[in-house]
């Protein structure tokens, strides 16, 4: 049962008890099944505006993903040479060499790989402490 046919369900209770209308517990009873009533027709409107809303933002979601798969072709094809870079790096974890070096200053150890080695020096990245390296390969 959904709460539409659960109010209508216990309306029909509520009819069924006979009640007298001159009592003040049938004035509570109605009252509050009235109030149930527009809580119910509130919610379910509530719900159908959302269930709606969330449709409405996985159009939106579906057509930022098309566009991003569009804009990442397009920058894949301008500039092949980032995108193959950054695949690279992610590999070399594991077959590629690192070397760690603690920054004496503020003592932060760093992961460098070889390119940066081969550069020579850098700036740590926690203090900002140039860094020089004269690694014997
Ligand atoms: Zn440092």
């Amino acid at each position: 049962m959904n709460k539409l046919e659960k109010l209508a369900y216990l309306k029909g209770l509520v009819a069924g008890l006979n009640l007298n209308d001159d009592k003040k517990d049938t004035k509570v009873i109605k009252y509050l099944m009235e109030l149930l009533e527009d809580m119910v027709l509130d919610m379910e409107n509530l719900e159908d505006g959302f269930s709606e809303f969330q449709q409405q933002l996985d159009e939106v979601d579906e057509d930022l993903g098309a566009i991003e798969r569009d804009l990442y072709e397009a920058d894949s094809s301008k500039s092949d040479n980032t995108k193959s870079n950054k695949k690279k790096k992610s590999k070399k974890t594991k077959d590629e060499l690192y070397y760690e070096v603690t920054c004496p200053t503020c003592g932060d150890t760093i992961c460098l790989d070889e390119d940066l080695i081969n550069v020579g020096e850098m700036e740590c990245p926690n203090c900002g402490e140039k860094l020089e390296f004269d690694l014997d390969n």
